[in-house]
């Protein structure tokens, strides 16, 4: 029986995740490409967070698939630790997949709000208001389970802290601007990231 799990095997397994939801946010990315923005807060602070986005996801997970300059942050994982991050890897394609559904053509990368733009409280946004970050978070510890490595392993969840405790209050402020009561009931009613709780 295998004790620890191989950086190998967790680091393909991540990628296949990153991939798959990819082709997930394709067609969806090409749909709303095609609706107008109205309002856009595509502003540097916006960009920056892309850009450690980007780090987080993409640079610091191929850097430590790539070379050794890591190896110093190297740690060893249990094997259970990989069929856990397997499981969230799991709930975040589902979740990924189910709000970019429940979106539809509201959704967009950055803060906008797109012509006709319609409030969603139904399907996945019936119970939290951000399932679309709650599965970037289930992606995060995928990510930490998955490398066993503390610069590599930790750095999605880093970036994606980063760019949502600068990003939710923007958020929620433009979309109170826009819909008013209608979303200040809707927050009132539901959490932002896990039902009932937070
Ligand atoms: N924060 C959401 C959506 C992320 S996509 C989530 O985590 O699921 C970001 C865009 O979604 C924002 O520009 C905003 O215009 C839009 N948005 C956020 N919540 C929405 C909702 N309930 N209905 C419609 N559009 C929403």
């Amino acid at each position: 029986m295998q004790i620890y799990m191989s950086p190998t095997v967790g680091i393909v397994t991540l990628f296949v995740g990153f991939i798959i939801s990819a082709a997930i946010r394709a067609p969806f990315e090409a749909r709303s490409k095609k609706v107008a923005t109205i309002k856009n807060q595509r502003d540097e602070l916006e960009v920056f967070l892309l850009v450690m986005m980007a780090v987080g996801l993409i640079v610091i997970p191929l850097v430590y698939a790539l070379t050794d300059v890591f190896s110093f942050a190297d740690h060893a994982l249990p094997a259970a630790a990989y069929w856990i991050g397997v499981l969230f890897l799991i709930a975040y394609l589902w979740l990924f997949y189910r709000s970019h559904a429940d979106l539809g053509t509201n959704w967009s990368v950055t803060l906008e709000i797109k012509n006709n733009h319609a409030l969603i409280t139904s399907g996945v946004y019936s119970r939290i208001r951000h399932p679309m970050y709650t599965s970037i978070y289930f992606y995060a510890i995928a990510q930490l389970l998955l490398f066993p490595n503390w610069i590599a392993g930790a750095a999605s969840l880093l970036a994606f802290t980063l760019m949502y405790a600068c990003r939710i209050a923007r958020e929620e402020r433009m979309m109170a601007e826009t819909f008013g009561d209608t979303y200040t009931d809707y927050a009132r009613k539901t959490k932002r990231l896990i039902p009932g709780l937070f």
